[in-house]
């Protein structure tokens, strides 16, 4: 029977959720509920000095917004330090790891005289036991690191989702220390053991590990291990080509959030990058899970494209129900300083959300009808002219009695017209700037009509003086 479908991701916190782990995240998220299998989330946290709760808090807070649901953990490496040592002892008695007292200085010497032959520096095996092979005495006062057995002969091959077939000689990998003097277990050990133990069966990451894949499959062979299959996503470039970074903008996931993004917008466009179905830009995550099968991964690296992610999100906002969309605008709004949008909101986001690509711009425009405006007096000074003063004034004799709806503002502004002579986008501009601030808005009356009489009344007001 095939084996069951497990992914993981497996972040350090050490910083927010960075848009590539994000990517790798939604991957292996996507092609676990594709074979309706499970998918774990682990906290790499063994590097204690850098790893911190707020980073483990932001990291799940992201998680939870871009709606990448997990079955099991969060894992914490540094709760299963007594498994590792476990492992290690077991290993020790195995003979597939051994103890190992060289120190630094020693290893120092051995690397320059291997440079010094033009050999590329390596452990050289010096307290590796082989049959019939003489050991160093055992240095008392010293605590040794245990090394991994590697194979010294034949290679490592493995068929990668992403990259094909990769095959590394086994001649150019290290005996790997896999636990410190102190008896703390290294990095690639942690991977090992949990990826083992969680019974993980697609490893799905980033190509800057490629290079500890050959040495996991080594550990994982000695253990006995049976091998998840490993795809190696490349990085997410920047426009410039270089690794996206801080340097070309926010990285972090929930600065997305703060710039007004939608979670669906994130997931369809980072799916897109280094993945493809077709020529499909615009899917939800239905058709990316009944879609994604571990295929069409791409090998060269991706580029972040901050004018198609905009595209993205104005069509996943536009496509939004006005009642959820409002929802998402009012939190923005509260960080604008508005606390109490009302039952208008709904129906701004309806009138304003073709013109916007993210929720904060829908939420610029929304602050106009809870909050005092403030005109450019280069704007007042083109658009309230002395020729329009007096059509403004019958306006606002019209409007303080007319009935609060489009139809009853728009037969208002008609007689305005016709008793002026003014043309429509005369008075209109005038309107716009002191009652929104701008001369670029929407349909007069139904802008009008979602503003409260009072407010529009007081604004047209400030005309007269
Ligand atoms: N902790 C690693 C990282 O944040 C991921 C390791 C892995 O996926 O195997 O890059």
């Amino acid at each position: 029977m095939a084996r069951r479908v497990r992914t993981r991701i497996a972040p350090s916190p050490t910083g927010f959720l960075h848009l590539g782990t994000a990517r790798t995240a939604l991957f292996s998220w996507a092609f676990a509920r594709h074979f309706g299998g499970d998918f774990i989330l682990r906290i790499e946290d063994t590097d204690v000095a850098r790893s911190t709760q707020q980073a483990v808090d932001q990291i799940i807070a992201a998680m939870r917004w871009l709606r990448l649901d997990y079955e099991e953990g969060p894992f914490y490496q540094m709760q299963r330090l007594e498994r590792y040592r476990a492992v290690i002892v077991g290993m020790l008695a195995a003979g597939t790891a051994y103890h190992c007292y060289c120190q630094p200085d020693e290893l120092e010497v051995m690397r320059e005289a291997q440079r010094a032959r033009g050999d590329k520096p390596r452990y050289d095996g010096r307290w590796r036991p082989e049959s019939g092979k003489q050991l160093p005495p055992v240095p008392t006062a010293l605590q040794p690191v245990v090394r991994f057995r590697n194979p010294q002969d034949g290679e490592v091959t493995w068929q990668d989702l992403v990259k094909g077939p990769i095959t590394i000689s086994n001649r150019e990998l290290d005996d790997l220390i896999i636990a410190r003097p102190d008896g703390t277990p290294t990095y690639n050990f942690c991977v090992v053991v949990d990826d083992w133990d969680m019974q993980i069966s697609h490893v799905i990451r980033g190509d800057d590990h490629v290079n500890n894949t050959p040495r996991q499959i080594n550990i994982l062979r000695a253990l006995g291990a049976e091998l998840p299959e490993y795809g190696h996503v490349p990085m997410i470039l920047g426009p410039d080509g270089d690794k996206l970074s801080k340097r070309h903008g926010a990285v972090s996931v929930m600065q997305y959030e703060e710039a007004g993004y939608l979670p669906d917008a994130m997931v369809n466009y980072l799916s897109r990058l280094g993945w493809s179905h077709g020529d499909d830009e615009l899917f939800n995550r239905a058709q990316l899970v009944q879609w994604f099968d571990g295929h069409h991964l791409a090998k060269s690296p991706a580029q972040w494209d901050a004018a198609k992610l905009n595209w993205v999100n104005a069509q996943c906002l536009k496509a939004m129900q006005d009642d959820a969309l409002a929802t998402l605008v009012a939190v923005q709004l509260q960080r604008l300083g508005v606390a109490q949008p009302d039952e208008r909101l709904p129906g701004i986001c309806a009138l304003f959300k073709d013109r916007c690509d993210t929720t904060v711009a829908l939420a610029q425009w929304a602050v106009a009808f809870y909050a005092d405006v403030h005109p450019q007096p280069g704007e007042l000074a083109k658009h309230v002219t002395v020729l329009v003063q007096p059509a403004l004034q019958l306006l606002h004799e019209k409007l303080a009695f007319c009935a609060w709806d489009k139809a009853g503002i728009a037969a208002s502004i008609k007689e305005v017209l016709s008793q002026t002579g003014l043309k429509m986008p005369q008075l209109a501009m005038a309107v716009r700037v002191l009652v929104l601030g701008t001369s670029q808005t929407p349909a007069l009356d139904a802008v009008l009509a979602l503003c409260q009489r009072d407010t529009v009344l007081q604004r047209l007001g400030l005309a007269a003086h």
